[in-house]
């Protein structure tokens, strides 16, 4: 009999028939001889509703209080889950990020997590009961409530799923998996049967929404393999997992992009030691994070620095850069916040030559400016007008032969 962990999403709990589909799909799963506990995400749009009553009582909500308010999505989702599962005739009981012992570091808005107790939701498992767990949320060893980050029911349950030495987490949405590409821009998308880790990884933070990264960093680092699949449909999914025997014939395994997008330029930087780390360390204590970094070759020790940052975070890293470049004797800063990511990704890529060197042919061939390229081990990425995105993700699934499953 095994012991699985699922996770629903906000779609799929968005009311109460759809709450009542999900409790028949969680019933099945007990009545196939499983122990079950399930993660559920708040209805809907609801946390987005909160953040935005928040808003209108207040400028700057309270971290505090607003994760007490943003935590009672999932405890909502979660008695009315528990209470559908009883209906059905299944002993089911709805347990807390806190009670369900997930504890956190003492950030509010987005804690990470640093141990979990399971022992409450053993208890209950060995009453016979379906244990549903209110995703997104934890507790601090102060006992105040915190929350995990948008998205964050997913890493909820994968580390559930490691702490209860789970052989898989499953997640289900409203999609039937991980695509090549976003199938909303290419229809001719395919979904993956499996996907690695590391993969995932970069394709979920390049903006492949389909899970949270961190979740997807859990399930590498507890090697727990995680099946996303479709909540509404009973179709086959993506695993991902760290296994050697993947499709790696076709070395490029997706295409990511991301709109959030806007890079600074700082211009006429003198070229000496310490400047950088007087730039980025103030970026840093501002909470900015910053991705893409090229800084130019020097010519008379002058030199230019360009790095990215996300959108939302474009005013307040611009607030602190300013000063900083006048200081340092800086010519000037600009800024652009139309820029969006293309990547490819894929383990194959791995120490073979022309992957790079194709992506940019393909992009020029349509005419579209790299503004700024950058590199991993499994990963090209280049940075360009976001009035171009959507074709820049075409062109590379086609040159690329994604296409063709
Ligand atoms: N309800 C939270 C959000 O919308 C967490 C989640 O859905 O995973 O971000
Ligand atoms: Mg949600």
């Amino acid at each position: 009999m095994a012991l699985i962990v699922q996770k629903y999403g906000g779609s799929s709990v968005a009311d109460a028939e759809k709450i009542k589909n999900v409790a028949k799909r969680i019933a099945a799963a007990q009545e196939k001889g499983h122990r079950v506990v399930a993660v559920v995400s708040a209805m809907g749009d609801t946390t987005d509703e909160l953040i935005d009553l928040a808003h209108k009582l207040s400028e700057r909500p309270d971290p505090r209080e607003m994760d007490v308010l943003l935590s009672t999505g999932e405890t909502v989702s979660s008695t009315l889950m528990a209470m559908a599962l009883k209906a059905l005739g299944h002993e089911s009981i709805s347990l807390s990020g806190a009670q369900a012992g997930i504890q956190t570091e003492p950030l509010h808005g987005k804690a990470r997590i640093l141990s979990v107790d399971p022992r409450r939701i053993l208890q209950e498992l060995n009453k016979g009961r379906i244990v549903i767990v209110a995703g997104f949320q934890g507790i601090t060893k102060d006992m105040d409530i915190t929350t995990l980050g948008r998205g964050g029911s997913d890493t909820t349950a994968v580390a559930l799923a490691a702490a209860l030495k789970c052989e898989r987490c499953e997640i289900y949405t409203d999609v039937e998996g991980v695509y090549t590409a976003d199938p909303r821009i290419v229809p001719e998308a395919k979904k993956l049967d499996e996907i690695d880790y590391e993969e995932m990884l970069e394709m979920a933070t390049l903006g492949a929404r389909v899970m949270h990264n961190r979740a997807v960093e859990l399930g590498q680092i507890y090697n727990i393999p995680i099946l996303v699949a479709s909540s509404f449909k009973n179709a086959q999914g993506t695993l991902i997992h760290g296994g050697k025997a993947m499709e790696v014939l076709n070395k490029v395994r997706g295409i990511a992009h991301d709109e959030n997008v806007a890079k600074i330029t700082i211009i006429g930087v003198p070229d000496r030691p310490g400047i950088a780390a007087s730039i980025f360390e103030p970026l840093s204590k501002a909470n900015v994070s910053v991705d893409t970094i090229v800084q130019n070759a020097s010519i008379n020790k002058i030199t230019d620095l360009t790095f990215t940052v996300s959108r939302t975070d474009l005013a307040r890293a611009m607030e602190v850069v300013k000063p900083v470049a006048d200081v340092i004797g800086a010519k000037g800063v600009v800024s652009d916040n139309k820029l969006a990511k293309v990547s490819i990704v894929g383990t194959g890529m791995q120490n073979a030559p022309g992957y790079a060197a194709r992506m940019f042919r393909s992009l020029y061939e349509q005419g579209i400016n790299i503004e700024l390229i950058t590199t991993s081990e499994i990963r090209i990425t280049c940075i360009i007008d976001e009035a171009r995105v959507k074709d820049a993700v075409r062109v590379l699934h086609k040159a690329f032969e994604l296409d063709k499953g």
